[in-house]
């Protein structure tokens, strides 16, 4: 017996998965258009994950989000979407669609990011400062990038990963000016017009600021993809001297609505998924 349930069935494919505001976002947005769906957590543990993702065509899920530590890992079982050509260097996948048997792969974040960065600055002739090279700097700096930033300088406390993200950059982008720096001072904030902060580090109420109060001044541009809490300390140290700031909420909401568009081909209702947001963070504020 088939003990399926009978709706379409989407997620997140993560680990460890900390508390998501995707399940709210979704089911709402599923909900606001009358479609017969439910958004799920899929914690996978890596040794697991191979297996899983083989079972996917079987399994009556019909599209994933993906997040750390999966991002790269599941460009071996994808295949990427041919209009994203820079896909492969991004080498991060954060949406799957699975249909007909066949996982295709999308990155959502760097759309999402782009939009809301230029919703509220237009990165061209910009000089900015990212903090981390993870999988969602991977993305900002492509955005940046792609988007006519004069000078981009990367930290992240391994060097290595740093690298691998000026490398990429400069692979698809030969003209931009990138480099990464080995000590957090030399990325010479005050010089800058743009701060990015794609860490963790604000996540937790007891993080330390990664950056000092001297080096934020009033003209500068602080970006936290961080959206919970709203406030980070960078942000609110941001604030405090007269700069502008945001934080991650809206590119959450915009990679969100793109992932739904891909999944299920309708236009995603973005007041119901941008309430549902606010209304969650409300409801479970800010828990270490
Ligand atoms: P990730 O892959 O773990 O990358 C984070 C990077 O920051 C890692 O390279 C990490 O190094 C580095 N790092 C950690 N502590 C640091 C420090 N003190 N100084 C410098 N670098 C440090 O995570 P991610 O997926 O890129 O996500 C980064 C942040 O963005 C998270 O807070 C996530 O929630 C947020 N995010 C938001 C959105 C959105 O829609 N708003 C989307 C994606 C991600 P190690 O690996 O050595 O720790």
């Amino acid at each position: 017996m088939d003990t399926r349930p009978a709706g379409r069935i989407y997620g997140l494919l993560g680990y460890p998965l900390k508390h998501s505001f995707s399940p709210a976002m979704h089911n709402a947005a599923f909900k606001a258009l009358g479609i017969d769906a439910t958004y799920k957590l899929f914690e996978v543990s890596p040794q697991d994950l191979k297996g899983f993702i083989e079972s996917l065509p079987q399994s009556g899920i019909n599209g994933l989000n993906v997040t750390v530590p999966y991002k790269e890992k599941v460009l071996d079982f994808v295949q990427l979407d041919s209009e994203s050509f820079y896909l492969k260097q991004l080498r991060a996948v954060n949406t799957i669609v699975i249909k007909e048997g066949s996982l295709t792969g999308f990155n959502t974040d760097v759309p999402g990011f782009q939009k809301h960065l230029k919703e509220n600055i237009n990165p061209a002739d910009k000089k900015v400062a990212i903090l981390g090279a993870g999988g969602a700097s991977r993305a900002v700096a492509y955005v940046l990038a792609n988007n006519g930033a004069k000078d981009i300088v990367l930290y992240d406390i391994e060097l290595d990963k740093a690298q691998r993200v000026v490398e990429m950059i400069k692979g698809i982008f030969p003209g931009v000016q990138v480099r990464c720096i080995k000590e957090i001072d030399e990325l010479d904030i005050i010089h800058k017009d743009i701060l990015i902060n794609a860490t963790p580090i604000g996540m937790k109420e007891a993080d330390p600021c990664l950056v000092s109060k001297e080096m934020i001044h009033y003209k500068l541009f602080v970006y936290d993809l961080i959206y919970n809490p709203p406030q980070t300390t960078l942000l609110k140290l941001a604030k405090s001297k007269g700069a502008k700031t945001s934080n991650g909420l809206g590119m959450l909401l915009y990679q969100g609505m793109l992932s739904f568009e891909h999944w299920t081909g309708k236009k995603a209702p973005m007041d119901a998924m941008r309430r549902a947001l606010e209304e969650e963070i409300e409801r479970v504020g800010h828990s270490d």
